[in-house]
């Protein structure tokens, strides 16, 4: 008996990143039949380990890199415009320092920032007196002025989610912890084989495997035209909050780094990132040396520093870059780099950013379907889809919508809905109407219902770093609770121990 035809997709997609995310969804709302394959959680490797901004990336001014940043900061509207609950503009404060940049470049870079491209979101920079302004408080008296400016702030881990979940609306296949092993051209046709010994046949492959783009084109799809990358792992700490405004800090380093504290999660800040070359990501690991640094670096400014047993938390990411002979890591670009492979209908994604996965995702599409339209620049994203009124933005309506849901959900704690709203957004709205369910220490029976069952989630690890980031609210007997409902054995954690997350690798 013949065995039955397995279903033909036009594209497949290696990597569920943000990379791999954007183009499943985009080419799913294009008529596309897409499949999506990723060796481990959704958003669990590169794509959850950023420093969360979206920005045009004031310092690459100083490479000259402004196409860019001109393209950044046009998508830092768009994002904040489609994707309002898990997005906001983000203040930053720039100190003027003695033996820093000098301030007619921060001037100038500034000026640059704020006209290279449209803004209707995002308010321009100005110059504050910090010892008048309240996020001067938070610093070192010898900082008495500097520069407020703005980019955004995303959940990187819930943008790929909200990605996949419009992709899958859209009738995309979504395989998680599977990896793609091999794959093979018959002159027509790929066969892809998984890990689990299952195929898919698509048409097209599209390669988004972050640090492991190289080694997918060359070990399972068979070519040796992918070009180099250059990995360079940025590690980030968590402390305690060091300052209750909504700013965050940009500061100088006497190396001519910056490194960025950042208001995180309520209680915490994040601080980060480093830069340090690696062989493989699987190298990838914050290093003692990599959390004194960091811990300097914002002492350098703080009025109050902070000290090893304020932080909580630890984490590492790989910077998949394009390789660019005889450049440092700081010059080297962050723009993407699409690849087709020759003689078959096969492309790797090489470098990019989260801010810029969008427009990635179109130039990919300009490649693999020329004559389809464009759609995802207006579309919001699952969860961003609230009303609006006519004439206001995605912020404006999500301000509007979260301020009726506080108010007709006022049996709630306000803080609750708040949590909510800002991950799941109008998800939020169904799962406070039908109930919460039972409280595991800080995280509720439906909401682990829904990550499970609308979200691909499938261990605690899943929930408490990346769907939320609640592992870092819920203390020890917290995230036992939520092992058990997993029915994982709860690892033991000393209290004080920051809880320290090594690189997600594929399968691993
Ligand atoms: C420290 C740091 C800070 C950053 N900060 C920012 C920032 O503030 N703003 C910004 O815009 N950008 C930032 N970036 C850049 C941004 O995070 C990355 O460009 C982006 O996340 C890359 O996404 P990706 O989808 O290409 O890769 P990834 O997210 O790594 O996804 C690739 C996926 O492919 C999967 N995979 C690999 N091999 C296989 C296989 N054989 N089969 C199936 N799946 C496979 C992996 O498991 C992985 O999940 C930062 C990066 C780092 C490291």
């Amino acid at each position: 008996m013949d065995s039955p035809t397995p279903f033909l997709h036009d594209l497949l997609v290696i990597g569920g990143g943000i990379n791999g995310a954007g183009i499943a969804r985009d080419a799913a709302g294009r008529g596309l039949k897409v499949a999506l394959v990723e060796a481990g959680d959704l958003g669990g490797a590169t794509s959850s380990a950023s420093t969360k901004l979206i920005h045009g990336g004031l310092r690459y001014l100083e490479f000259y890199a402004f196409g860019l940043v001109r393209k950044a900061l046009a998508e830092r509207e768009v994002l904040l415009d489609i994707a309002p609950h898990i997005t906001w503009p983000q203040s930053f404060i720039l100190p003027v320092t003695k033996g820093g940049r000098p301030e007619w470049m921060l001037r100038a870079g500034l000026f640059l920032y704020d006209h290279l491209a449209r803004r209707k979101i995002v308010p321009g920079s100005a110059r504050v007196d910090l010892r008048q302004d309240r996020a001067g408080r938070a610093l070192d008296a010898r900082y008495d002025h500097g520069y407020r400016y703005w980019d955004g702030w995303v959940d990187d881990a819930r943008l790929v989610i909200a990605n996949i979940q419009d992709a899958a609306a859209k009738g995309a296949l979504i395989r998680t912890r599977t990896k793609v092993v091999s794959a093979a051209f018959d002159g027509e046709l790929w066969t892809a084989r998984l890990s689990d010994g299952s195929e898919i046949v698509a048409r097209r492959i599209v390669n988004t495997a972050g640090p492991w783009a190289g080694d997918v084109a060359r070990t399972v799809l068979g070519r040796n035209d992918a070009p180099a990358l250059r990995l360079v792992q940025g590690s980030h700490i968590v402390t305690r909050r060091v300052h209750l405004g909504g700013d965050a800090f940009m500061l100088q380093q006497p190396d001519g780094r910056i490194v960025f504290v950042i208001p995180y999660e309520r209680d915490f800040s994040l601080i980060g990132t480093t830069e340090r070359d690696i062989g493989a990501p699987e190298d990838a690991h914050i290093t003692e040396g990599e959390t004194e640094y960091l811990l300097a670096a914002a002492n350098r400014y703080l009025a109050r520093p902070l000290t090893r047993a304020d932080v909580v938390h630890r984490f590492a990411g790989v910077r998949p870059l394009v390789l660019e002979p005889g450049k440092g890591d700081r010059e080297t670009t962050r723009d993407y780099k699409l690849v087709n492979h020759a003689g078959v209908p096969a492309l790797t994604v090489v470098g990019g950013k989260i801010t810029t996965y969008r427009v990635l995702a179109e130039d990919v599409m300009k490649r693999i379907a020329p004559r389809s339209r464009t759609w995802t620049a207006t579309a919001p994203l699952p969860g961003g889809d609230m009303e609006r009124l006519p004439g206001e933005n995605g912020q404006e309506a999500f301000k509007r919508w979260l301020a009726n849901l506080t108010a007709a959900q006022n049996n709630y704690d306000p803080l609750l809905v708040r949590r909510l709203a800002i991950t799941l957004g109008t998800a939020a709205e169904r799962l406070l109407q039908t109930g919460l369910g039972d409280n595991l220490g800080g995280v509720f029976e439906a909401e682990l219902d829904h990550y499970v069952n609308n979200e691909w989630a499938t261990c605690s690890d899943d929930v408490l770093w990346r769907r939320t980031k609640l592992g870092l609210h819920i203390g020890n007997a917290g995230r036992a609770k939520v092992a058990e409902w997993f029915g994982e054995d709860a690892p033991p954690v000393e209290d004080d121990a920051p809880v320290t997350h090594r690189f997600a690798t594929p399968g691993g």
